[in-house]
């Protein structure tokens, strides 16, 4: 039996051919998971703390009455930290740091007519929670990616909520404490699911409520972020992972097959994607995948996620076809391995990242390319970001006119006041002209 399955859209007619229906995503319904997720988020709402620690001990296997991490416990996790792993750490910080603050916008000042200036004035939130899952794996990478874009955006206040670990006596993995200790981020909760996200947007005992959530995590996570969204800002639903690879008989079927396993690992419910008019690359490809996943650590969770109805090898009649496709379905990440990776990367407008070329796999964007790793997944890459210093400033427009700018337009507010049946907007204006201005 076929590892993966094949979907073959040679002779689909392009013209008419649904290329986002023909590659079918993970039953990920959110929606149904929401009806599980609210009385969890009433709870949190209700009762605080103690409706957190009852929800600790039923999905994390941890008895405790207290959510807070110590500080000394945040320290001490860093002095354990292996030194490989501190050293792969400042590497990544540093990377996403330089690309951050390129990144970072600025005010914005228009002159619409003279003494007339509008101003886009850039200003970090003010306090925010981030999200680091720690179900399945512990993914103290995702602390880097959320911290660090907040912290150059000058955001003031930052709490932090991972699950607690049974084999940590209740608090977060050892790990995703020592990078926060690197990080400078003292306010870490052990909670996980969607009771975090719910302790963030009410506030609960010692954590206030934050103005804006990020982070990635499962369907529970992803349920209360909707749920929530109004409540508290919402970054995006980033949920499981996927990748998609465009690929033609250039590339290495062994790179191809090792990047579609390291993404199958996250989770039985990740994608794995291959799009290629090659069917010697597909053959060899499937040969590949089948020698490596037996020779990993993970090799159920990445033979569910493989054989599940989200992963595919797609076979395409020529690359104007294969790029059509990769752009319908609009993956969290695309690799581009073809004789002309730049050209084709150039074409795609609808992605979470774009990995160019052999020596750009998303294991290298998920650690320490530089880029964020926390990226839109189920088709929302093509109306949504991945997560950036822009999801944490938000720009106040500030008005500012002359007395002569202001007459200059008065007419028009006068006319369009009219427009509307809205003569008050109209007489705020004529009220300022109708007499001459009082000096003081
Ligand atoms: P997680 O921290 O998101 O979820 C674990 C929590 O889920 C637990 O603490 C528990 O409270 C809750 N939970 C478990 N079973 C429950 C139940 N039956 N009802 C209610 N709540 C329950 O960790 P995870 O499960 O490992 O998921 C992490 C996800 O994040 C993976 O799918 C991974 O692919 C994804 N991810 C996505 C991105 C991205 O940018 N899109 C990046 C990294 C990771």
């Amino acid at each position: 039996m076929s590892l993966i399955r094949r979907i073959d859209l040679r002779d689909a007619d392009r013209a008419s051919v649904d290329y986002r229906a023909s590659v079918p995503r993970a039953e990920f319904d959110v929606e149904a998971a929401t009806h599980q997720v609210q009385p969890i988020i009433d709870a949190v709402r209700a009762r605080g703390v103690e409706a957190i620690t009852e929800f600790s001990a039923r999905f994390d296997g941890v008895e405790t009455k207290d959510i807070t991490v110590p500080r000394e416990a945040v320290r001490a996790a860093l002095d354990e930290l292996d030194p490989g792993v501190r050293a792969a750490l400042e590497e990544s910080i540093r990377r996403l740091r330089m690309t951050s603050e390129a990144e970072l916008e600025h005010d914005v000042t228009s002159e619409v007519a003279p003494g007339a200036t509008v101003t886009h004035r850039k200003v970090a939130i003010d306090r925010v929670g981030l999200y680091v899952p720690g179900g399945l794996a512990p993914l103290v990478s995702s602390v880097v990616m959320n911290v660090v874009p907040a912290q150059v955006a000058g955001v003031r206040s930052i709490a932090l909520a991972s699950p607690p670990q049974e084999s940590n006596g209740g608090l977060p993995e050892p790990a995703i404490l020592a990078a926060c200790a690197l990080l400078g981020i003292d306010e870490v909760y052990a909670v996980g699911g969607a009771q975090a996200i719910a302790m963030f947007a009410y506030g609960a005992g010692p954590c206030e409520p934050v103005n804006l959530v990020t982070g990635p995590g499962n369907i529970y996570v992803a349920a209360a972020k909707r749920l929530l969204r109004g409540v508290v800002g919402i970054d995006s639903e980033a949920g499981p992972t996927e990748i998609a690879i465009l690929a033609d008989d250039s590339a290495d079927p062994a790179y191809v097959a090792a990047d579609m396993v390291s993404q199958a690992e996250h989770d039985p419910m990740a994608a794995s994607v291959l799009v290629t008019d090659s069917l010697a690359l597909a053959d060899a490809v499937e040969a590949e995948l089948d020698k490596q996943v037996h020779a990993t650590r993970h090799t159920e969770r990445i033979l569910t996620a493989l054989s599940g109805r989200q992963s595919a090898i797609v076979l395409v009649g020529d690359m104007d076809q294969g790029v059509a496709v990769v752009d319908a379905y609009a993956a969290e990440h695309l690799e581009i391995q073809t004789r002309d990776s730049a050209r084709h990367a150039a074409r795609v407008r609808n992605a979470g990242a774009i990995f160019v070329g052999p020596w750009s796999p998303v294991s290298l964007g998920d650690y320490c390319a530089g880029s964020n790793h926390v990226l839109p997944t189920a088709g929302c890459a093509c109306h949504s970001s991945g997560l950036s210093v822009r999801a944490f400033t938000k720009s106040v427009h500030v008005i500012d006119y002359s007395r002569e700018a202001l007459a200059e337009v008065a007419d028009h507010v006068v006319a369009l006041s009219g427009a509307e049946d809205l003569p008050g907007h109209g007489q705020a204006v004529s009220v300022r002209f109708d007499a001459e201005p009082t000096q003081p």
